[in-house]
């Protein structure tokens, strides 16, 4: 828990969100700005700032996220036409919130390379 995150309030419920997914590491809500019809966020309950800031110990979060990403998407119907997982990493990678998360884009074909 980081007092100053915005995603631990999420977890913590202290402020609200449109919560999809929840197992016992993982929460999964709507993002506040969607860019795709399905764009919702796989974060950890624990407090990690990205992918490289995972530690030896984080490997079952990790697992859960991503299983939790492949449930979910198999439970709304877009596993058959595919989407894209992205978790965007410091400046360059554009990562704007500093609470690891997957940014899970379905329901649209999406283009490549990104910008
Ligand atoms: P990043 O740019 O760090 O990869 O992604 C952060 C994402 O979090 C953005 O897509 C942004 O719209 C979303 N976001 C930021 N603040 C909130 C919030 O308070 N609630 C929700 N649901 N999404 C948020
Ligand atoms: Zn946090």
């Amino acid at each position: 828990m980081s007092d100053d995150c915005i995603f631990c309030k999420i977890v913590n419920k202290d402020i609200n969100a449109s919560i999809v997914y929840e197992d016992d590491k993982v929460i999964g809500f709507k993002d506040l700005h969607p860019v795709s019809p399905t764009h919702i966020l796989f974060i950890p309950k624990k407090h990690i700032k990205s992918i490289d800031h995972l530690e030896e110990g984080d490997s079952a979060i990790v697992a859960a996220i991503l299983l939790g990403i492949s449930k979910y998407a198999k439970q709304i119907g877009i596993s058959e036409n595919g989407y894209r997982v992205v978790s965007n990493i410091g400046k360059y990678g554009g990562q704007t919130v500093f609470h690891l998360h997957f940014h899970l884009l379905g329901g649209r074909a999406h283009s490549w390379p990104p910008g």
